[in-house]
């Protein structure tokens, strides 16, 4: 559906909202042009981005100059390559520094925001919110349009950290632009998925919004009373990665496809799903996206490696080459009329799970350094093979002792109900691409306490 056709658009729209449907308008003809156009319309955003950077921002002032950048020419896009990966610790080491703000830049104008992340390092940034915030609305209204649901129709919300809400409609962007239907709303701390499913059956939402985990858990429910489920039309989800095991599932108990998207706090909407396939598509207007190996350079398609983002927003704070911490594989064209850049998977997020006997899924998100302080644990990998044996590969500031290993396989394997022999390593780097035969990559880059105690790792 292309915006102009879009049925009840009120007459006069506040100025906010324009630049919203304005936005996603041309987010709508960005995502069929050539992908050279593409490109190059990515080229002087990221040349704008840059020289804004290297104008306001110290910390980019010196980067840019190191790479050999001369910050007024014109950028092409080869000379990305060229300026260094930006880690989450360069982030939190240099935040004064990285800020652009540009003289008048009011409060209003920054929003800062930090990963909560279940692992790995609390990362606070800053947005720029004349461009984030309504590019994030219209790239949230293209997903809406590509996946073409339909807004008059019950959404349910199942997902951390809302009240539980009744009686509620779809919310914006979606209702500035289109009828909004009923909805509600339960927080997945405070409903099981039992009740869940009852609700579900009661109301028989056309949509459900949530977790792929809690997918898992509505439909490990669903199978057990072995009753047959009102059909869902789609199951939207976004945080943690989907398998093809969980689309299945999906599909045959609740009859839904589920339409994935792939965001970070950082930078907001990267990937939609495809309108046709399950693979994604980039959202290039807002972000260059790159697949990197372990030397930084550029993965053909097919290849799994590590994601750099760059916000072509991020005007309060850029965001160059920033290394998200998942891991991801590129793919090739799209039949479905969209020109975007594929990206076949996504793998290897933060919240991971390993996979019990019985099949059922426990997180894999636990912190090795908390149990072990002494160690001096610096990273940890832990991987299930598909015989079932997790191997735990650590990076710690001292060596540990056969005792410590041993102490390591014992808490783990407890915590997976000793379901699995554990097999523990030190190791003096741990390398997050290839060797694909494990089933969960679970990372804890440097680990952390508290949110609010996170810098006293550093
Ligand atoms: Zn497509």
């Amino acid at each position: 559906m292309q915006p102009g056709s879009m049925v009840g658009f009120p007459r006069f729209l506040p100025p906010d909202q324009l630049l919203v449907r304005d936005l996603l308008g041309q987010l709508r003809a960005f995502e069929a042009a050539p992908p050279a156009i593409q490109r190059a319309t990515q080229a002087v955003q990221l040349g704008s981005l840059v020289s804004h950077a290297a104008a306001w921002s110290p910390f980019w002032r010196a980067r840019i100059a190191a790479a050999g950048i001369d910050p007024r020419a014109p950028f092409g896009m080869e000379m990305l390559t060229r300026l260094p990966v930006l880690s989450r610790a360069d982030v939190q080491a240099n935040a004064a520094g990285m800020r652009a703000h540009v003289p008048g830049t009011g409060p209003g104008d920054v929003e800062p925001t930090s990963t909560s992340g279940s692992t790995g390092l609390a990362v606070r940034v800053e947005r720029f919110r004349p461009l984030y915030k309504p590019l994030y609305e219209a790239a949230s209204m293209l997903d809406h349009q590509w996946h073409q649901r339909d807004s008059r129709r019950m959404l349910g919300i199942y997902v951390r950290t809302v009240r539980d809400a009744d009686g509620t409609r779809w919310g914006p962007p979606i209702s500035w632009f289109e009828a909004a239907g009923p909805a509600f709303l339960r927080s997945t701390a405070t409903t099981s998925a039992e009740a869940f499913l009852d609700i579900m059956r009661e109301r028989q939402p056309a949509y459900v919004a949530t977790y792929p985990s809690a997918l898992r858990a509505l439909a490990a429910v669903a199978l057990e009373r072995g009753a047959t489920m009102p059909p869902v039309s789609q199951f939207i989800t976004s945080t943690e990665p989907v398998t093809a095991a969980t689309r299945a599932l999906a599909r045959r108990v609740f009859g839904a496809r589920v339409t994935d998207r792939y965001s970070c706090e950082e930078c907001g909407w990267l990937a939609h799903q495809c309108p046709v396939h399950d693979h994604y598509h980039v959202l290039s207007a807002n972000v260059v996206l790159e697949v990197v190996d372990d030397d930084s350079q550029p993965c053909p398609p097919g290849q799994i490696g590590r994601v750099l983002v760059t916000a072509l927003h991020s005007y309060a704070m850029p965001l160059i080459r920033y290394e998200l911490g998942d891991l991801a594989v590129l793919g090739d064209g799209c039949d479905c009329g969209i020109t975007l850049p594929v990206l076949a998977g996504i793998e290897g997020r933060e919240r991971e799970f390993f996979v019990l006997p019985d099949g059922t899924r426990r997180s894999a998100a636990f912190n090795l350094a908390l149990a072990e302080p002494g160690m001096d644990i610096l990273e940890q990998q832990m991987r299930q093979y598909s015989c079932g044996t997790i191997e735990v590969l650590l990076r710690a500031g001292r060596p540990i002792d056969d005792a410590g290993r041993a102490r390591i396989a014992r808490f783990v394997g407890g915590l997976l109900d000793n379901a699995f022999p554990v097999r523990v390593r030190q190791e003096a780097s741990i390398s997050w691409t290839g060797q694909r035969k494990h089933l969960a990559l679970h990372r804890v880059e440097r680990p952390y306490a508290e949110e609010g105690r996170a810098a006293a790792f550093l």
